[in-house]
């Protein structure tokens, strides 16, 4: 029987196991894209390193337009937003999303719903979509699929936390599904060592990497 109080890995931070299976945070669906071995170095190996600038004013952004929100949010249900928002635009800030299924966790930055469509919406602090960004995205779409889905459209988008625009947006469709499900798996795999955290060829990334310093797998130019 499988237990049914969620408890932390004891080998990898930051993994949970929720009725018996790994779960990890849909922010590593960035970090993957970025470089698959900075997640073994960071969880596996336990390297630390001081936030970058980017991660300090990534959280000092998202902190002002919690305090906003807040301001005049209505308390209220996931039931009760699912409900109101068949007939009427509501948004939510900071809703957690847990897919047991996928093995998947986090927090929706922003989520507008609407009679036709969740648009769901990960702030950033730059305004390119690259690969890594889309996957933590989808991420959050299969997550709040699999958790709150009632046949309404999914559209993934990406928010410049500064501007406030949009800069870009997807419908999360069958193909989109299909290409997180296997990234999903994919670090489900490496977290059961069943592969290797894969490092990347690239020397641009590692030249701008944290863990550049302390890895091993580090590629120069
Ligand atoms: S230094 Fe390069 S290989 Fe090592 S974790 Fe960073 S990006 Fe990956």
């Amino acid at each position: 029987m499988k237990d049914s109080h969620p408890t932390y890995h004891p080998d990898i931070a930051k993994v949970m196991i929720i009725e018996g299976q790994n779960n990890f945070p849909i922010s590593w669906l960035n970090v993957q894209g970025y470089c698959e071995y900075s997640i073994y170095l960071e969880n596996v190996k336990g390297i630390r390193t001081a936030p970058t600038r980017a991660m300090k004013s990534g959280s000092k952004i998202h902190h002002v337009l919690e305090e906003e929100f807040k301001r005049g949010a209505i308390p209220t249900t996931m039931e009760e937003m699912m409900e109101t928002s068949k007939t009427t635009e509501i948004f939510s800030r900071e809703l957690y999303v847990e897919s047991v299924h996928y093995g998947i966790r986090g927090l929706i930055d922003e989520i507008w719903m609407t009679p036709d469509e969740f648009i769901i919406i990960d702030d950033k602090p730059g305004d390119i979509a690259y690969p890594s960004l889309i996957n933590q995205v989808f991420g959050y779409c299969l997550a709040f699929k699999d958790r709150f889905w009632d046949g309404r459209r999914i559209v993934a988008s990406l928010r410049q936390s500064d501007t406030g625009d949009i800069f870009w947006q997807q419908y999360f469709d069958e193909e989109a599904e299909n290409q997180i499900k296997n990234i999903v798996d994919q670090i489900h795999q490496a977290l059961l060592f069943n592969r290797e955290f894969i490092p990347t060829k690239n020397p641009n990334k590692c030249r701008k990497c944290r863990f550049n310093t302390k890895c091993d797998r580090r590629v120069e130019s």
